[in-house]
């Protein structure tokens, strides 16, 4: 693996895409077993999600349902402290076991607001897995994710979903800022 370059910043190897295989797999097994019995409904939050979501659902190995949100806090490298909701969620979710798949946890304001309005929608669980956590960087302390790929530092990185406005979410590995290697 080698260094990328977007924008003109330079992004150094961090999370190998062996690493990131090896997590999701562990996950999904662990989110079927607490899933027994039921048929969950896995909401993708779009666009960062979308790699992490789908491979974990194709991982499951129980029946269950995908659906898709899309909200954006992030411009550029920060967040702008205000969580927008560009597509919202089309299914009765009544009763239902949700798990909420999100690329990364930083200050936990979206997570922190969509939790919120689903468990308002009367299901009857919401779980929230998260490939990245950043837990120095939370500020909304109701976010507990039940399931974490990797704790991380507070750094920004790209790659395997995550971008730099649009761009290096298809990277299958994932990189660091090198400034902050
Ligand atoms: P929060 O609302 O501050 O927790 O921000 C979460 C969202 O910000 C994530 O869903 C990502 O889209 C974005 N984000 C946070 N940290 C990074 C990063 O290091 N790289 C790219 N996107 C990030
Ligand atoms: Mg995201």
């Amino acid at each position: 693996m080698n260094q990328v370059t977007y924008k003109g910043l330079t992004f150094v190897p961090y999370i190998g895409r062996d690493q990131i295989e090896k997590r999701v797999i562990e996950i999904a097994s662990q989110i079927a077993e607490d899933c027994r019995g039921k048929v969950p409904l896995i909401i993708c939050v779009l666009n960062g999600a979308a790699p992490f979501a789908t491979d974990l659902f194709m991982n499951l190995g129980i029946d269950a349902e995908i659906a898709f949100v899309r909200l954006k806090s992030y411009e550029g490298m920060g967040s702008t402290g205000a969580v927008k909701e560009l597509v919202g969620l089309s299914e009765d979710i009544t009763g239902r076991t949700v798990v909420v798949v999100e690329d990364i946890v930083d200050t936990g304001r979206t997570m922190s607001k969509l939790m919120k309005d689903l468990r308002q929608k009367g299901a009857e669980s919401v779980r929230l897995a998260t490939l990245l956590h950043k837990p120095d960087a939370l500020i909304c302390k109701d976010v507990n994710p039940d399931y974490i790929g990797f704790e991380i530092p507070t750094k920004f990185i790209i790659g395997y979903g995550l971008d730099l406005d649009g761009l290096a979410r298809n990277l299958k590995d994932i990189y660091v800022l090198s400034d902050q290697a």
